[in-house]
């Protein structure tokens, strides 16, 4: 990978502060005069001109907010970046004129890398305690803790932390030809690089090869690691790859793929300059997109 490979979602100009997170520090920084928010609706961000909006915290005093409240994302350079989640969509929409709210996947396409990166880790967040405000080990009510990075159990004092579920995805090479496919619910036409879960016991090598193996039948071999995205929807770390094939005969497993093919370099060259219909690339905000940019760039 080149230093200056843009990966959405990645790059947050943050410090995280995991060492300034007590109710004293949070507390300066909510009340400090340079402290921003950013607000969200069920998972929309409020935006102006394709841009979040951004506001002193104490612009949202009595608005009914979810879970935990303001989240601290941490230190951008010294401004202490706020965000929080609204409970009544008219409450998030009065707090700008003009203002609108957005999905992330909307933005993705247009919004500024570093902003980008900034909704990314406050929608993985907000997500994490929708779906984890009960302790996993008692089933008691848990509570959001250290600015709402951590939760804690207040019945049995275990710890949670949010989750992040790796994921490798990977472009599957031999010689000049690399296999993409594309799944069920794909718009027609569209093909991507294969992608699977890591299972508990994996490594990212066995995970790649046992995927491809599970969904085209194909054997790999070499499985190189070649960069890493974090993709909020709602928490995965998207493991890039290249392999090797050792076979070629595609076998489909059609629970998880509608089709999957061999595309020449210069298909897929024509199809990422425009001048070439043979499929749809996946979006610019994917490393699947990164990868085979990456590919067709060696
Ligand atoms: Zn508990």
């Amino acid at each position: 990978m080149t230093s200056n490979t843009p990966i959405a979602f990645a790059g947050a100009p943050l410090d995280l502060a995991e060492n300034l997170r007590s109710s004293g520090d949070l507390n300066t920084f909510l009340t400090a005069d340079n402290a921003r928010a950013f607000a969200m609706f069920h998972g929309k961000f409020l935006v102006k001109n394709g841009s979040l909006v951004q506001m002193h915290p104490s612009q949202i005093k009595g608005a009914h907010l979810y879970d935990p409240g303001p989240l601290f994302l941490g230190l951008d350079g010294n401004i202490p970046q706020f965000t929080f989640s609204l409970a009544k969509e008219d409450e998030a929409l009065a707090l700008v004129k003009g203002g609108a709210l957005e999905t992330l996947r909307d933005l993705a396409d247009f919004m500024d890398a570093r902003e980008l990166a900034l909704a990314g880790r406050a929608k993985s967040l907000f997500d994490w305690h929708r779906s984890h405000r009960f302790c996993s080990n008692c089933g008691a009510e848990s509570k959001p803790q250290a600015g709402g990075v951590t939760r804690n159990c207040p019945t049995c004092d275990t710890d949670h932390f949010p989750r992040v579920n790796p994921v490798v995805i990977m472009l599957i090479l031999d010689g000049d030809n690399c296999l993409l496919g594309r799944g069920p619910e794909w718009p027609e036409g569209a093909y991507s690089a294969l992608a699977g879960f890591v299972s508990p016991g994996e490594s990212l090598s066995e995970a790649c090869i046992r995927e491809v193996k599970e969904e085209a039948n194909i054997d790999v071999e070499n499985p190189i690691y070649k960069f890493s995205q974090p993709w909020p929807f709602p928490g995965q770390l998207m493991m890039g790859m290249f392999c090797t094939a050792k076979n070629t005969k595609i076998t489909l497993d059609t629970k998880e793929l509608a089709d999957a093919k061999w595309f020449s370099k210069e298909t897929v060259r024509g199809v990422f300059a425009g001048t070439d219909n043979a499929f749809i690339r996946p979006p610019e905000f994917t490393i699947a997109h990164q990868l085979v940019k990456a590919w067709l760039e060696e």
